[in-house]
């Protein structure tokens, strides 16, 4: 298994045990989360410069979630939910005393653990971006279950099913 491929079987598996609040709030989420790991999280919204958009510290009865302020809602929900998904995996949170002994923020992830992170997190917000199946309309769930059987909608446009690229080229033959 490919190190990309084992990651991916990771994520997946992590994001079953995760209650991924619909509609989507973050804080909800992080809420969830802070009971599920019987520990409060924090997040202290900081004026952030240099390309970091947020950072875990860990402390002794608490995480710290700081995240640039001026972040836009989506962005937020990005790196709360990278955050998070460092905390899901059982990676460690910066210590702070390492964190204030230091100029510049440690970067102490493997790359490995960065993507993880980074797949969890993309996993977290596309189920988000999803409505519960209960909330879309029977009509709707009808056009989705075509999409799924893969009949596209040139094909349904098409009486012959043919392919929209054949049908073009049919065109030009006859005009
Ligand atoms: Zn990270």
């Amino acid at each position: 298994m490919t190190v990309n491929r084992k990651i991916e079987a990771e994520c997946l598996e992590a994001l079953e045990g995760l209650h991924i609040p619909d509609p989507w709030s973050a804080d909800a989420f992080l809420a969830w989360l802070a009971e599920a790991r019987r520990r409060p999280i924090i997040v202290v919204p900081w004026k952030v410069v240099g390309g970091i958009t947020g950072c875990w510290v860990e402390r002794e009865t608490a995480d710290f979630l700081v995240v640039d302020e001026k972040a836009t809602p989506l962005h937020r929900s990005h790196v709360v939910c990278h955050e998070a998904a460092h905390m899901w995996l059982g990676h460690q949170g910066h210590a702070a005393a390492e964190l204030s002994a230091q100029a510049g923020l440690p970067h102490h992830y493997s790359s490995e653990q960065e993507q993880a992170a980074e797949t969890l997190a993309a996993l977290i917000l596309e189920r988000a971006a999803l409505p519960s199946p209960s909330r879309v309309p029977d009509d709707v769930r009808r056009v989705m279950d075509t999409l799924y059987r893969g009949v596209t909608v040139d094909s349904l446009a098409d009486p012959r099913g043919g392919a929209a690229g054949r049908r073009r080229r049919w065109f030009r033959f006859t005009v």
